[in-house]
């Protein structure tokens, strides 16, 4: 699955990170991902949880965002959303000469490091027993 290598290699970036002093762990990793890159937010979100597991961003939120694909005709600059999949050609002039503006995009934007150390799940509050 394209999205758990993704997922592996976002894991891989932010481990390498330099962690600021004090940081116990990940709390949130932003990425920037483009229409055209081939990667569904779903999917990846599901295998970033996996990825994360036993590493320093355990329990880490990812947050996406998604950015259009966008191109431009060099001959008569017009600009369109590509869609997906994408559209190269102009419907102005049908030129062929056409620059991806954007779409492309998979990165990490933001890492926000947690200056807590992970809690342990408590669970379920214990009832204290009532002595009568
Ligand atoms: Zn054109």
């Amino acid at each position: 699955m394209h999205e758990m290598s993704v997922a592996l290699s976002v894991v891989d970036h932010v481990e390498q990170a330099v962690r600021p002093d004090g940081a116990h762990g990940v709390r949130r990793v932003h990425v920037e991902i483009g229409e055209l890159a081939g990667v569904v937010p779903d999917a990846l979100a599901f295998c970033f949880e996996l990825a994360c597991s036993g590493t320093v961003l355990e329990g880490a939120e990812l947050v996406t965002r998604f950015l259009p694909g966008r191109a431009s005709c060099a001959p008569c600059g017009r600009t369109w959303d590509t869609g997906m999949p994408p559209d190269m050609t102009c419907a102005a002039c049908r030129g062929g000469a056409t620059e991806l503006l954007s779409g492309r995009e998979l990165r990490i934007t933001e890492v926000h490091w947690s200056a807590e150390p992970a809690a342990p799940d408590p669970g379920p509050a214990p009832h204290p027993e009532e002595s009568r």
